[in-house]
C-alpha cells in the first residue's frame, strides 16, 4: 500500500541533491511512502499516483528527530535535586546513585512502563529514533535486565555499566572496572549495540582516561560500537580517546582544548552536544560555532535522564542550540536529525530521500524555523503514515 503525502509547504529532506542547501529544502512538496520506506520525494506538481493520499494542509514536514543520547531505563524522581541545584548546589554526577538504588528496587514491569511512556512521549514530539543506555543498574543482573528492556523499544541500545562507580565499590574503582569489562560485559553484550563510559577526571564518581580506555577496548573486543561521555565537566582525555579509538560519538564536549577540536576535525567521531544538560544544570554551553568552524560533524540530543536533564523534547534542544549556542535554525535541525543519524552510524534515518525509512514528522507551522522561533510550543509530532509498528525495526 503506497501513500502520497501532499500539502507539504516546506519539506526538509537533508539531501542536498533533492533541494536547496544543507537541508535539501523543497517547497510545495510531496512524498510517496511505500512499505515503511520513502519511495519518491519532489514537488507536489510532479508527484506520481499512489494508493491513498494524506494532505497535511500546508504544514512543514521534517525527518523524525534522531535522539542519539538518552537514559530511559530508570526508576525514581530527582526533582528535589533539581530544586537544590537551582538554589545553588553544584552538579557533579553524585546524584546518579539515588537513581541506581531506585532502579535496582523496581520491578521489570515498572521499568518497562516508564521506558515505554518516555518513548511514546518522544514520538509525540517528533522523535522517531532513540538511543537508550543502561547505567542505573550497575550490577551484572541489573545492567543486563535494563538492556533487555531497552532492546524491546529500540535497536540502538548502549551498555553503560561504566556510568559511575556504585557505592558498594567506593574506593575500589579498579575492581569495578574489572567487573564491567568481565562478567557484566559478557551478560550485557547480547542486548547491546554500543558501549559507553562516563570519562570525567573532575568527578569522583566517574572514570579517568585509563579506566575509560579499558572499558572501551573491552567493548570493542566484544563487538560493540563505541560512544563516550566526554569533557562534560572539565577538559580531560575523553574526546581524544574517543577519536583515537574510532568511537561513533563523543557526547557533551562542553570543555574542549584546541587539541580536542583538532582531533574531532581530523577523525570520524561525531561531537554530540546536549544543551538541555547545560540548561538544567545552569552551566556554560558548549561552543558549537568553534566545532562547526573546524568542520566537525555536530549532533544534538536530549540526554534525557532523571538527574542532569529531564527533557524528552528535541525541539527544545533545537531552540536552545539556536538561542544559546548560536547555531542557525538549519544547522540545529540538521544536527538533531542527520547529525544524530551520523552519531549512530545510520544512513536510513535522519533524512527523507528514496530508500530511507518513512520517519516523517509534521509541524504545526509552515516552516522548520518555527522550531526555534516558538520555543516550548508543542509544534511537532511523528506522522503515522503508511506505516505500522513502534517506529523501529525489530532486531
Ligand atoms: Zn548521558
Amino acid at each position: 500500500m503506497s501513500t502520497l503525502v501532499t500539502g507539504i509547504a516546506e519539506l526538509v529532506t537533508n539531501d542536498p541533491s533533492l533541494g536547496d542547501g544543507q537541508l535539501g529544502l523543497v517547497s510545495e512538496a510531496a512524498v510517496v511512502v511505500d512499505g515503511g520506506t520513502v519511495a519518491w520525494v519532489g514537488p507536489a506538481a510532479r508527484a506520481p499516483e499512489a494508493d491513498e493520499r494524506v494532505d497535511v494542509g500546508g504544514r512543514a514536514v521534517i525527518p523524525g528527530f534522531v535522539d542519539s543520547h538518552a537514559h530511559l531505563v530508570f526508576a525514581g524522581d530527582r526533582s528535589a535535586e533539581f530544586e537544590a541545584r537551582m538554589s545553588g548546589a553544584r552538579y557533579d554526577g553524585g546524584g546518579i546513585g539515588s537513581t541506581v538504588a531506585a532502579t535496582r528496587e523496581a520491578s521489570d514491569d515498572a521499568l518497562r512502563a516508564r521506558l515505554r511512556s518516555l518513548v511514546a512521549e518522544m514520538r509525540g514530539q517528533g522523535t522517531t529514533t532513540v538511543e537508550v543506555k543502561s547505567g542505573y543498574g550497575l550490577t551484572v543482573d541489573d545492567e543486563a535486565r535494563c538492556l533487555r528492556l531497552a532492546a524491546e523499544v529500540t535497536p540502538e541500545t548502549t551498555f553503560l555499566g561504566a556510568h559511575v562507580v556504585p557505592a558498594e565499590y567506593a574506593g575500589r574503582r579498579d575492581e569495578y572496572v574489572d567487573l564491567v569489562t568481565g562478567p557484566m560485559l559478557a551478560a550485557c553484550a547480547p542486548y547491546a549495540r554500543w558501549i559507553d563510559v562516563f570519562c570525567e577526571a573532575a568527578s569522583a564518581h566517574a572514570f579517568d582516561g585509563a579506566a575509560a580506555r579499558a572499558v572501551l577496548t573491552a567493548g570493542r573486543d566484544a563487538g560493540l560500537g563505541l560512544r563516550v561521555h566526554a569533557n562534560q565537566l572539565s577538559a580531560g582525555p575523553g574526546v581524544r580517546l574517543a577519536v583515537e579509538l574510532g568511537a561513533a560519538s563523543a557526547d557533551h564536549c562542553t570543555h574542549l582544548t584546541d587539541d580536542d577540536v583538532d582531533a574531532l576535525a581530523g577523525g570520524t567521531t561525531v561531537a554530540t552536544l546536549l544543551p538541555g544538560v547545560e540548561f538544567s544544570t545552569r552551566s556554560p554551553y558548549p561552543d558549537a560555532r568553534r566545532l562547526l568552524s573546524a568542520g566537525v560533524t555536530v549532533a544534538l540530543a536530549t540526554d534525557c535522564n532523571p538527574g542532569s536533564c529531564f527533557t524528552s523534547s528535541m525541539a527544545f534542544c533545537v531552540a536552545l542550540a539556536v538561542r544559546e549556542m548560536h547555531m542557525t535554525a538549519a544547522e540545529a535541525l540538521w544536527a538533531a536529525t542527520a547529525g544524530g543519524a551520523a552519531a549512530l552510524r545510520r544512513t536510513d534515518v535522519g533524512r527523507l530521500c528514496p530508500g530511507a525509512r518513512a520517519d516523517l514528522a509534521v509541524l504545526e507551522a509552515p516552516s522548520f524555523t518555527h522550531l526555534a522561533y516558538r520555543p516550548g510550543v508543542p509544534l511537532v509530532r511523528a506522522l503515522n503514515v503508511g506505516y505500522s509498528g513502534s517506529g523501529h525495526p525489530s532486531r
